[in-house]
């Protein structure tokens, strides 16, 4: 399956016109100033798209894995920072939406679907780095609710967000060695810190920062679902999602590098000899070997996400493979193409040196490319993931 479903076009024709229209025009600008996406994110809000993976119930789109990947494929394709704003949002929403309360739909979901809230992840930690599932920052219960304390680390979205949603070792004496929570924290929480802004080596107009929580309280209703049941968001919510959200983001990368590389070879001729670039034969096979990696992995991802969306049995072997695979197309495409497009790429932030730039996020990205590889054989191996 490559093709886009029908039920998608409606998102497809509004996200290719605010990428093409709003993202295409700021992309440049927000990576050399390491600036927010502040148009993107609004115009998508204003066009209800940030309510893609929000319940039909509160007005979203319920649109899933499938609607995650192709979204974050169009919006990264002009700016990879743009749709990974966009994709954490998407998949903060799907976390949030997974076991939601009446209150969390009322204050969260609904107001997601209306294009009022961005939320996003933030579980990284300096501590556990591409570990993630291990946090130790800590939820203590409080006659009203809990305290919260910890470091969180690659918050996307940063200080944009209304919302995060934040992962926490397990409440004293209320779960089990490898268990954590997550709560939703509200931006305008007391006792939140940012640390300095963010200056990426690529994805640099994510404010992706760092974040201290001191003290911060929190009404009981913020749990996200049960004490004890926070692994199933994991693998269940967490991971696919934000696989799925990856996978299509590096996807966009993919595109572009090799849109940048057919268009200069397809079009640069040589004044000694008018011979087309293109038509060394050298040249032509290594576009050829691009183009099937590129068409390879969005086959793996289309698979993967209606697996994901259809919960096949073997979804979370594809949905693994496919971020790594996405990762591994982004960064050698980008790559050819900074060969093919010779001295005109390698100039300071030419489209393809950014779109190398953001490549390379996706092997640090975790679960990172080493680490899904060791999973997808270890699922082949029926043993445990971890
Ligand atoms: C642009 C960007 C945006 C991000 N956004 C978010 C976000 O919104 N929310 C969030 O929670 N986090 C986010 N992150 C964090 C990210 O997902 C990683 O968790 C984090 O960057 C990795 O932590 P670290 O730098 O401490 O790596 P380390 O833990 O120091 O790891 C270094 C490298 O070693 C590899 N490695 C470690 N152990 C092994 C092993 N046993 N075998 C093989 N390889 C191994 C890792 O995979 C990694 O490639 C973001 C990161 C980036 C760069």
């Amino acid at each position: 399956m490559n093709e886009i479903p029908e039920t998608l076009a409606a998102s497809v024709a509004i996200a290719r016109d605010i990428a093409q229209n709003v993202t295409a025009r700021h992309a440049e600008s927000d990576d050399r100033d390491a600036r927010w996406p502040a148009e993107t994110m609004r115009a998508l809000q204003d066009a209800k798209l940030t309510g893609l993976t929000a319940p039909r119930d509160v007005g979203g789109h319920d649109a899933g894995m499938l609607g995650l990947v192709v979204i974050s494929e169009i919006l990264s394709r002009e700016s990879a920072s743009a749709g990974l704003c966009f994709a954490m949002h998407c998949v903060g929403t799907a976390v949030i939406a997974a076991k939601a309360t009446p209150l969390q739909r009322d204050r969260y979901l609904a107001p997601i679907a209306r294009g009022e809230h961005i939320t996003t992840l933030a579980l990284s930690e300096p501590g556990s780095g591409a570990f993630f599932f291990y946090p130790a920052a800590s939820l203590t219960r409080t006659p009203h609710g809990f305290t919260l304390d910890g470091t969180k680390s690659f918050v996307t979205n940063g200080s944009h967000a209304d919302s995060f949603v934040v992962s926490t070792a397990p409440l004293a004496g209320e779960g089990e060695e490898g268990q954590f929570n997550c709560v939703l924290v509200d931006r305008a929480s007391e006792g939140i810190e940012w640390m300095d802004a963010w200056q990426g080596f690529g994805m640099r107009s994510n404010d992706s920062r760092s974040l201290r929580l001191h003290g911060v309280q929190l009404p009981g209703d913020n749990l996200l679902g049960a004490v004890g049941d926070q692994l199933w968001y994991i693998f269940e919510v967490v991971a696919p999602y934000f696989l799925m959200a990856m996978a299509g983001t590096y996807l966009g990368v993919a595109q572009a590098a090799f849109d940048e590389a057919r268009e200069h070879v397809g079009t640069r001729r040589y004044a000694h000899s008018g011979e087309l670039l293109g038509a060394a034969p050298v040249v032509a096979h290594r576009l050829g070997e691009m183009w099937a990696q590129l068409a390879s992995v969005r086959q793996l991802t289309y698979a993967a996400a209606e697996r994901g969306d259809t919960n096949a049995p073997d979804a979370l072997t594809y949905i693994l493979a496919c971020k790594a695979a996405a990762g591994e197309a982004a960064v050698n495409i980008a790559n050819e193409a900074m060969t093919l497009c010779g001295g005109s790429a390698y100039r300071d932030n030419s489209r393809v040196a950014r779109l190398l730039r953001d490549a390379r996020a996706s092997h640090v990205m975790a679960p990172t490319t080493d680490v899904l590889k060791t999973w997808v054989g270890r699922t082949m191996l029926n043993l445990p993931l971890l």
